[in-house]
């Protein structure tokens, strides 16, 4: 019988953070004391370090990092972690992949056509929505199958459901992803190496 895993899709499977630097250095290029957003420098989740000048010039920072995450733009400069895409249609044969991401009402259906249209191979996909932004990580969807698996790049999530195996996603370290004292796996090749040679 197939095992269950679940994956997370935000900075998981795709470079969120490089899409959201993309559209800063496009919205704020010429603006004075502008320098471009390095993706690989992101490590506050408000995105304070590599994307400052939203928080200079605007009133409530959040709600614009917000729009960026729902824009069709983000979408349109969304792309997967090396060999992520590969990966997963190899997974697809051996495990049920189950996409479960948090998202809110204006990116959801955005999010999941973007899916349907880069890995047409995933089958089920879970959203959370809570529109407070005070949800309970990923609570709702307990993973209790037996050999469940979760993959995501939040600890909170991880500690949020009951799946019998987690691993972080974890590439560099950041203000939101310390504290994780389970496994963790660093690139698609990894965890091709572990998932796809596992019994
Ligand atoms: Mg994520």
């Amino acid at each position: 019988m197939k095992k269950d895993l679940y994956i997370d899709f935000d900075s998981t499977i795709v470079n969120s953070d490089k899409a959201i630097s993309t559209i800063y250095n496009n919205n704020y290029k010429d603006y004075k004391g502008f320098s471009p957003a390095i993706w690989e420098n992101h490590e506050n989740w408000a995105y304070k370090l590599i994307c400052p000048l939203i928080h200079i010039h605007e009133d409530n920072p959040t709600n614009i990092i917000l729009e960026y995450f729902n824009s069709n733009e983000f979408f349109k400069h969304l792309e997967f972690y090396e060999n992520a895409k590969d990966v997963i249609r190899q997974l697809v044969h051996k495990y049920n992949v189950i996409i479960c991401t948090s998202a809110f009402p204006m990116n959801a259906s955005r999010k999941v056509l973007w899916i349907e249209e880069h890995i047409p191979e995933i089958d089920e996909i879970i959203i959370l929505i809570n529109k407070s932004g005070q949800g309970y990580g990923k609570s709702r969807v307990p993973m209790m199958e037996q050999d469940s698996i979760f993959i995501d790049d939040h600890p909170k999530n991880l500690y949020s459901t009951k799946a019998s195996r987690k691993y972080l996603f974890k590439q560099r370290s950041t203000d939101y992803n310390g504290g994780w004292n389970g496994p963790i796996i660093s690139s698609w090749k990894q965890i091709g190496e572990l998932l796809l040679n596992d019994d």
